[in-house]
């Protein structure tokens, strides 16, 4: 499988000033629906399965539905991230399946709800690093906590990230990308109302580590269409808010480079689900709802590959390989 590593994609990301999405899949549509976006707006892509998307697909499927998209699409710049990894253990499955980056989120406990200690954090991404690097694979560190449900992420508290703190723990892990807390949370019910993100620790955070790559979490902008069409059809979710993209924009333009994008290709499914069965309630062949739901993926996904400004730069660089990064890491290590 010819990944490329997710480091190359979010370093030429910084040098275009532009922001790179990363979508999280379990099964075949999905994955389908977003490689397609990428072929068609011509955009980098990093494609993310969390653990409990390695337990869905018991490994074996996605590494196999990974290889045949990237058979598929030869000339695409396809990263393959582990989002979430709260353990080495997982960390280490995952590089053995080929994985071209990996996160290892120490920002909470292993319980997934009480904030860690900054040195305890720091201890478990550094041995992840270490773990990563000398096989080529990027590694992305998380600090502060967000909100929000994710699947075994449940922060009790949320703490924005000090960027003191975070310049402190990019020098102690080595990690190529950090994942910040600026108020976003997870899942489909983000805000009360207004949305307010702390973009000045976006800036001030690129500003003193400007070689570690901004991930932003919890970033569906939940659309309201989608949450309309939910509820017109029998669903119930009142209430649903999201992060507007111009908020994406705003963070793209103070240094965020890689966005994770989940609960809106969720969205895009099950109104896609509801509106077919509510219309044609004698369909029962999966391909004419599970289609749909491949088309309505690819729509959203696209929307936001151009909003992020990573469409048309597909071509704009030559793929690297993990045998090349692992040249590039050694290099640091012994220097
Ligand atoms: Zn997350």
């Amino acid at each position: 499988m010819s990944l490329v590593p997710m480091k190359q994609i979010l370093d030429e990301a910084e040098r275009g000033g532009y922001g790179v999405g990363a979508f999280n899949v379990n099964n075949m549509e999905q994955i389908q629906g977003i490689v397609r976006a990428a072929r068609e707006t011509n955009s980098p892509v990093i494609i993310q399965a969390s653990k409990g998307a390695l337990r869905y697909t018991n490994l074996i499927y996605l590494k196999k539905l990974m290889e045949a998209a990237v058979e598929e699409n030869p000339n695409l710049k396809i990263a393959l991230h582990l989002d979430h990894g709260n353990d080495l253990e997982v960390i280490r499955t995952a590089i053995d399946l080929g994985f071209t980056s990996v996160m290892l989120d120490g920002s909470l406990e292993p319980d997934g709800k009480t904030p860690r200690s900054f040195d305890s954090n720091v201890d478990i991404t550094r041995r992840a690093v270490e773990m990563a690097h000398p096989h080529g694979v990027t590694v992305e560190g998380e600090l502060g906590t967000l909100g929000g449900i994710e699947e075994h992420v449940q922060a009790s508290r949320v703490i924005l990230t000090d960027p003191e703190e975070a310049a402190i723990f990019v020098e102690r892990t080595g990690v190529d990308a950090l994942a910040v807390a600026i108020g976003t949370s997870h899942g489909a019910y983000k805000f009360k109302d207004t949305p307010t993100l702390a973009i000045n620790l976006v800036e001030k955070i690129h500003a003193l580590v400007p070689d570690v790559r901004i991930v932003m979490h919890g970033s569906s902008s939940v659309p309201a269409e989608l949450i309309d069409a939910i509820n017109r059809y029998g669903g119930q979710m009142p209430n649903a808010r999201g992060v507007p993209v111009e908020a994406i924009q705003e963070g793209i333009r103070h240094g965020v480079r890689k966005i994770n994008v989940d609960t809106d290709t969720r969205l895009a499914a099950t109104a896609t689900i509801r509106r077919i069965f509510h219309d044609s309630p004698t369909v029962f062949d999966p391909r004419d709802y599970l289609g749909p739901v491949r088309d309505a993926i690819t729509a959203v996904v696209k929307e936001r590959m151009i909003a992020f400004g990573s469409a048309g730069h597909n071509d704009d660089y030559a793929p690297t390989t993990l045998e090349a990064m692992k040249q590039v890491y050694a290099a640091r290590r012994h220097s």
